[in-house]
C-alpha cells in the first residue's frame, strides 16, 4: 500500500489518473496499475511505475474503465445524486463550447446542497479538483477539469421562491435562463441579462462568468442582479452572501472562527493594501469579466461577498442558490439599422447614440456583411454594398411616439448634423423588427456554417474597450489580422465596446496554433494599451488566465491571496483566474495537432462523417431545440453528446468496440430524426444522419432486432392491417392482442393505432373517373394514405389537383422506407430505394413532377435518398419532388391556382410537422389555407409532437414521447378551434393520442372548399 500512497503524493494532478489496485479477489493477478491516461504521464511517474514493477514481481494487468476507480465508489455512499465514472460518461463531459478536451475522472450530479458539501469534502480529502458545470456553454474551458465535474444542471434546477411585489426570485444554479423567464412572463417580469445562449445556459454559469448580453447597455451585467448567494466553501462551510456591516462581523465571538469570518477579517485588509493598484489598474470599460472583481466588495461600511463570487468562474466555491433581482418587461421596443461607410466614425456615432439611452447598440463589421450578402438571400435587401459597418439600435419604453422621436434624433445627430453615417432604416412593423433582429443575430450561424478544416476559432472573442475607443480597436484588429494573414469576423456589442472576433484557423496545424498564440499576445497588447479588458463577458478560463498578469500586473497578487484564502487546497477549478504560469491557450485542444483519426472498421470511417463531427463547435444549443434533450436534460441526449462520443471513438481515445455497445446504441437511439438540427444548429451538423449511421453500424454487427423488423416495416404492417381489416382494427382494441404486440414487437399497449380501411387508395383512385387533362404529375402514395387515411391526404390531393386540371399518375412506387432508414436498417431496403429512384427518374426525364401528401415520404426522397445513393440521378429526382402544399403554393404564386373556393366558416388549429419544417415548408400552408374564404388559421407553436416515426410507439419510449408532446397537446386543448389540421400521419396519430381529437389533412380542407363552391 505504501507505493499507492507514494504515487498519490508524488503528483496530486495524477491521483485519479494512475491508480494501483490491490485486488485480493482476483487470484494470480496481484496488483495492477490503471494507466488509462498514459498521454499525461510524466517521467517521474514512469520511473515509479517501473519500480513497482520491479518490486512487486507479480503479474501485472493494464486495465481501463471504471474497474479500478475504487475511490469514487466511496463517494457514491455520501451522495444522493449520480456519481458516474464509466468511460462513456467521462468522455461525454470531456468537452463543451470551448476549444478544449480534458477528460474528467468522475461526474457528480448532486440532488441537493448536502451532496455538494459531501463532494467538496471528499475532493479536499482526496486532493481531487472540482469543476462546477451548468450548460457547458463557456467559451474559455472553465467548464472542463481533470478531477470531478459537478453538473448542477441535471437536478439542481428549480425555482425556490418568488416575490412578485419585491421583484426577486430565489433559484438553484442549474436553472436555464429561458426557463426562468418563461415562468416570469405571466407576471410581466424578467431577468434582464440576455447572453445569446439564454435558452441553454444556466444561471449558475452566468453568475460565475458575470455574463451579459446585447442589452447590457441598458441593464448592465449579472453582477448587478445577484442580490445574494449560497456558496459551499472549500471546508464544506455553507455561507449566505449579501451586504454585511463590517462592524457587526467584527463583533462576533472568536470561538466561531469560520472561513467566512476569516474572510470578513482578511478581505478588508487586502483591499486596503491594494487600494492604489485597484485604482490604477481598473479597466476603462463599461463591462468586465476578467479576474476577481474587487471594486464593489466594500461599500459604505458594508462588505458584500456576492460581488466577488460573481465572475469568480467556480474557483472560490460552489454556488448552490441565488437570490436575483428582476425587472418589469418593457412595454414596447423599436429597432433600426444605421449604415456607416467609414469605420473611423463608429466610435463617435456609438457615443452619440448612447446619449439617447438606447437598450441595444450592436455592430457588424464589413467582413460579416459580405459573407451574409453571399449566404442569406432573405436579408440581402438590408445589406447594401459599400458599407463598412452596420449598427443595430433598439430603444425600449412605454411611449411609442417617444421611440420614434428617438430615431429622429439619431438621424439628426449622426446623419444630418454629424455626417457620421450614410443611412438609417427604422422598422415600420413587426415584420421589419423581425428581419432587423435576424440581421443582428446572423453572425454566429454565418461564420459557423462554413465547413472544412478552417473553422472560426474563439480565442480573442471577448475583449472590450470603452465604446469611444472602438475605432482604434477595430482598426488595430484589422491591421493584426492582415499582419497574420487570417480571415476574421468582427461583431458584437458596440455599446459596450465588446467585440466577438472569430478568427478562421486550422488548429490541427502547428504553425496555425503558434499563430493563434502570437495573435492573442498582440491583440491583448492592443486592448490593454487602450485600457480595455481581455474579457468583457465570457471570463478568463484556460484561454485567458495567463494574460491576467499582463492586465493586472500589481493587482494580480491580490487575486492569489484571495484564492489562497478561500481555497487553500486549490481544488476549485485549478488554473482558472489564479495559476496560468503556463499559457493554456494552446494546450488540450480538441482539434489540435495531436488530433488524429484512427480507422474503426465502421461506416464512420468515411471522410464525410469526420468532417461533420469536426464541424460541431460544441456550443450546446441542441439542449434547447432537440425534443429529446429538452426533456432528458443529459449530455448524452444532446447532439453535442453524440458528437463528443463519436470524436472520442474516431480519434482513438475510446475503443472502437464502443460503437457496438448497447450504451452507444442508446445514445444514437436518442435522436428521433425530427431534423431540427439541420435548421437550428448554428453549424448545421447533421445529427440525425450520424445517428442513423450509428444504428446502422450496430445492426451490421448484431443484426436487425425482430421488433424493429416488424415495427419499421411500414408497408408490411399496413398491408397486413388492410388485408385483415376490420378484424385488425378490432384486435387493436383488445387488451390481449395489444399485450401480444407489446411482448413481440415492443409496441406499447397504450398506443392507439391507425384504423385500416378495407379498400386501398389505389383501388379508390382506379374507380374514379379522371380525364387525362393537359398537365400531369406523379403522386407518391404513402402507406398511410394508401391503406389507412385514404380520404385525407390521398383523395384530397387527387381532388385538388383534378380541380386545377392536373391529372395524376399513380405509379407502382414502393414504400419510401423512411422508418427502416431511420432505424439504421438501410441494407434491407437498398433495393427499394434504387427501384424508387430509377422509376421516378424516368418520370422526371419526361418532365413530370412528383407530389407527396405525406411529409416523411417526401423527406426520404428529397433528403435521405441522395445521401444514401450519392448519385447525380438521386439529386435530380429530389429536385423534382414537392410536398403537395408547396406545389399548390407554386401554382398560386404563378397565378395558376384555381381560387374559386367555397366558404368554410371554420377556425383551424394548424400543427406543422417537423419533416415539413425540414423541407422548408412552414408558413406556406397557413397562407394556402387562408385562401379559403371564411377560414381562419391559428398555427400552434413550433413544437415536435413527440412520436418520431416508430420512436414513440415503442414501449420503452412511450412516456417520453408523450412528455415531449405535452406542450403541443396543452396548446391544442386550450385552443378553441373547430378543426385541427396537420399534414403528417404520424403527427395526427400522436395528436389523437394526446388530445382525443382527430386532425385532418390541410389539403382535404381545400378539397372541401372546392366541393362547396361546386354545390354553391
Ligand atoms: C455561441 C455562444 C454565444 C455566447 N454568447 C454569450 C453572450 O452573449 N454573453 C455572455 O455573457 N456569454 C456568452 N457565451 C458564453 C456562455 O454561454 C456564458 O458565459 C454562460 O453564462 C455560461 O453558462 P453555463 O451554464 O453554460 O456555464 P458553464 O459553461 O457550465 O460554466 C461556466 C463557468 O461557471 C462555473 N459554474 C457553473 N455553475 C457554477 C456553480 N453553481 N457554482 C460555481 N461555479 C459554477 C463553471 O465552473 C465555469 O467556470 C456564449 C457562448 C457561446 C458558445
Amino acid at each position: 500500500m505504501g507505493f499507492q500512497r507514494r504515487i498519490r503524493e508524488s503528483k496530486s494532478l495524477l491521483t485519479e489518473s494512475i491508480r494501483i489496485v490491490f485486488d485480493e479477489s482476483q487470484e494470480g493477478i496481484g496488483p495492477y496499475i490503471d494507466i488509462q491516461h498514459t498521454d499525461i504521464l510524466e517521467p517521474p511517474i514512469h520511473i515509479q511505475i517501473k519500480r513497482i514493477f520491479t518490486i512487486c514481481r507479480k503479474p501485472m494487468k493494464t486495465v481501463t474503465g471504471n474497474k479500478t476507480v475504487s475511490t469514487f465508489s466511496e463517494l457514491k455512499d455520501s451522495v444522493e445524486g449520480d456519481v458516474l465514472y464509466d468511460e462513456m460518461s467521462r468522455a461525454l463531459y470531456s468537452s463543451g463550447a470551448c476549444l478544449y478536451r480534458i477528460m474528467p475522472s468522475c461526474i457528480v450530479r448532486p440532488k441537493n446542497r448536502t451532496d455538494v458539501v459531501n463532494t467538496v469534502l471528499y475532493a479536499v480529502r482526496k486532493g481531487v479538483s472540482i469543476t462546477a458545470r451548468g450548460g457547458g456553454t463557456s467559451r474559455t474551458g472553465n467548464e472542463l477539469g481533470e478531477g470531478i465535474i459537478l453538473d448542477l444542471s441535471r437536478y439542481m434546477n428549480k425555482i425556490l421562491e418568488f416575490n412578485r411585489n419585491e421583484k426577486w426570485v430565489r433559484v438553484q444554479p442549474g436553472l436555464i435562463l429561458s426557463s426562468l423567464n418563461e415562468f416570469l412572463k405571466p407576471h410581466d417580469l424578467f431577468f434582464p441579462i440576455d447572453p445569446s445562449t439564454e435558452q441553454y445556459c444556466t444561471l449558475g454559469g452566468m453568475i460565475s462568468n458575470n455574463s451579459s448580453g446585447p442589452h447590457a447597455v441598458k441593464y448592465g451585467t449579472t453582477r448587478d442582479y445577484a442580490l445574494s448567494l449560497k456558496v459551499v466553501l472549500s471546508n464544506g462551510e455553507v455561507i449566505s452572501t449579501g451586504p454585511v456591516p463590517l462592524e457587526e462581523k467584527g463583533r462576533e465571538p472568536d470561538e466561531t472562527e469560520t472561513l467566512e469570518r476569516t474572510a470578513y477579517k482578511v478581505l478588508p485588509e487586502i483591499l486596503k493594501r491594494y487600494h492604489g493598484h485597484m485604482k490604477k489598474e481598473r479597466p476603462f470599460t463599461t463591462k468586465d469579466s476578467s479576474g476577481y472583481h474587487l471594486w464593489r466588495l466594500k461599500d459604505k461600511g458594508f462588505m458584500d461577498l456576492t460581488t466577488l463570487f460573481v465572475g469568480s468562474e467556480g474557483s472560490l466555491g460552489i454556488v448552490t442558490e441565488a437570490k436575483l433581482k428582476l425587472m418589469s418587461i418593457p412595454a414596447k421596443a423599436l429597432s433600426g439599422l444605421v449604415y456607416l461607410d467609414d469605420l473611423d466614425m463608429v466610435g463617435e456615432a456609438t457615443q452619440k447614440i448612447l446619449e439617447l439611452s438606447p437598450s441595444m447598440v450592436e455592430i457588424l463589421e464589413r467582413h460579416i456583411l459580405d459573407l451574409a450578402r453571399e449566404q442569406k438571400e432573405e436579408i440581402r435587401p438590408y445589406l447594401p454594398e459599400g458599407v463598412e459597418a452596420l449598427l443595430y439600435i433598439e430603444f425600449q419604453g412605454d411611449d411609442e411616439e417617444k421611440l420614434i422621436r428617438n430615431f429622429m434624433e439619431v438621424e439628426k445627430r449622426i446623419i444630418r448634423d454629424g455626417k457620421l453615417a450614410i443611412d438609417l432604416k427604422v422598422a415600420k412593423d413587426a415584420k421589419d423588427m423581425d428581419m432587423f433582429s435576424k440581421v443582428r443575430s446572423m453572425s454566429g450561424p454565418i461564420l459557423n456554417n462554413i465547413k472544412g478544416p478552417i473553422r472560426p476559432v474563439a480565442f480573442i472573442e471577448d475583449a472590450a474597450v470603452h465604446p469611444s475607443r472602438l475605432p482604434q480597436y477595430i482598426k488595430g484588429l484589422r491591421k493584426l489580422f492582415a499582419k497574420y494573414r487570417v480571415d476574421a469576423g468582427i461583431y458584437g456589442h458596440a455599446g459596450d465596446g465588446n467585440l466577438h472576433n472569430m478568427v478562421f484557423m486550422d488548429l490541427k496545424r502547428q504553425d496555425q496554433v503558434d499563430k493563434m498564440v502570437s495573435l492573442a499576445d498582440e491583440v491583448y497588447d492592443l486592448v490593454l494599451n487602450l485600457n480595455g479588458t481581455i474579457s468583457g463577458e465570457h471570463g478568463d478560463g484556460k484561454t485567458r488566465t495567463h494574460y491576467l498578469k499582463k492586465q493586472y500586473p500589481q493587482l494580480y497578487p491580490a487575486f492569489v491571496e484571495i484564492k489562497n484564502l478561500f481555497d487553500p487546497a486549490n481544488i476549485f477549478n485549478p488554473g482558472v483566474i489564479v495559476g496560468g504560469e503556463e499559457n493554456m491557450l494552446d494546450q488540450h485542444l480538441k482539434h489540435g495537432v495531436d488530433y488524429h483519426i484512427v480507422p474503426t472498421g465502421s461506416l464512420f470511417d468515411r471522410k464525410l462523417f469526420r468532417t461533420e463531427i469536426e464541424t460541431c463547435s460544441g456550443c450546446g444549443k441542441c439542449r434547447s431545440y432537440c425534443p429529446i434533450a429538452e426533456n432528458v436534460q443529459e449530455e448524452w441526449a444532446m447532439g453535442r453528446g453524440k458528437i463528443i462520443l463519436l470524436r472520442e471513438i474516431l480519434s482513438g481515445h475510446l475503443d472502437s468496440k464502443a460503437l457496438e455497445t448497447p450504451g452507444f446504441k442508446k445514445v444514437m437511439d436518442s435522436c428521433i430524426n425530427c431534423m431540427r438540427c439541420l435548421k437550428e444548429c448554428p453549424s448545421g451538423v447533421d445529427i440525425p444522419w450520424l445517428s442513423v449511421i450509428g444504428r446502422a453500424n450496430f445492426i451490421k454487427r448484431h443484426g436487425e432486432p425482430l421488433g424493429n423488423r416488424l415495427l419499421a416495416n411500414k408497408r408490411l404492417l399496413c398491408k397486413t392491417g388492410n388485408a385483415l381489416a376490420p378484424l385488425a382494427n378490432l384486435a387493436n382494441t383488445l387488451a390481449p392482442a395489444r399485450l401480444l404486440l407489446e411482448k413481440t414487437a415492443g409496441l406499447d399497449r397504450r398506443r392507439y393505432l391507425p384504423l385500416f380501411k378495407k379498400s386501398t387508395l389505389k383501388k379508390a383512385i382506379k374507380e374514379r373517373v379522371h380525364p387525362d387533362k393537359g398537365k400531369k404529375v406523379v403522386m407518391f402514395l404513402s402507406c398511410y394514405s394508401d391503406f389507412s387515411e385514404t380520404e385525407g391526404g390521398g383523395l384530397g390531393t387527387l381532388d385538388v389537383l383534378g380541380r386545377n386540371n392536373i391529372s395524376v399518375l399513380i405509379s407502382d412506387l414502393r414504400c419510401c422506407a423512411i422508418t427502416r432508414i431511420n432505424s439504421g436498417a438501410i441494407g434491407p431496403v437498398m433495393k427499394d430505394i434504387r427501384y424508387n429512384v430509377e422509376t421516378m427518374a424516368s418520370y422526371v426525364e419526361q418532365g413530370l413532377d412528383i407530389v407527396f401528401s405525406e411529409p416523411s415520404c417526401a423527406l426520404a426522397v428529397k433528403m435521405e435518398y441522395p445521401k444514401i445513393l450519392d448519385t447525380e440521378v438521386a439529386h435530380k429526382v429530389a429536385e423534382s419532388c414537392y410536398d403537395i402544399h408547396q406545389y399548390l403554393m407554386i401554382l398560386y404564386r404563378k397565378g395558376e391556382l384555381d381560387l374559386e373556393l367555397g366558404e368554410l366558416e371554420l377556425t383551424v388549429g394548424y400543427h406543422n410537422p417537423c419533416h415539413l419544417r425540414a423541407l422548408g415548408v412552414d408558413h406556406d400552408i397557413v397562407e394556402l389555407l387562408e385562401l379559403i374564404p371564411g377560414l381562419h388559421v391559428r398555427q400552434y407553436s413550433d413544437r415536435c409532437c413527440g412520436l418520431g416515426g416508430t420512436f414513440g410507439i415503442k414501449k420503452d419510449n412511450f412516456d417520453l414521447s408523450m412528455e415531449i408532446g405535452k406542450s403541443l397537446f396543452r396548446e391544442i386543448k386550450d385552443s378553441e378551434v373547430d378543426e385541427i389540421a396537420t399534414g403528417c400521419g404520424a403527427c395526427a396519430l400522436q395528436i389523437f393520442q394526446g388530445t382525443l381529437r382527430r386532425p385532418i389533412h390541410p389539403v382535404s380542407l381545400l378539397a372541401m372548399a372546392y366541393k362547396k363552391r361546386n354545390r354553391g
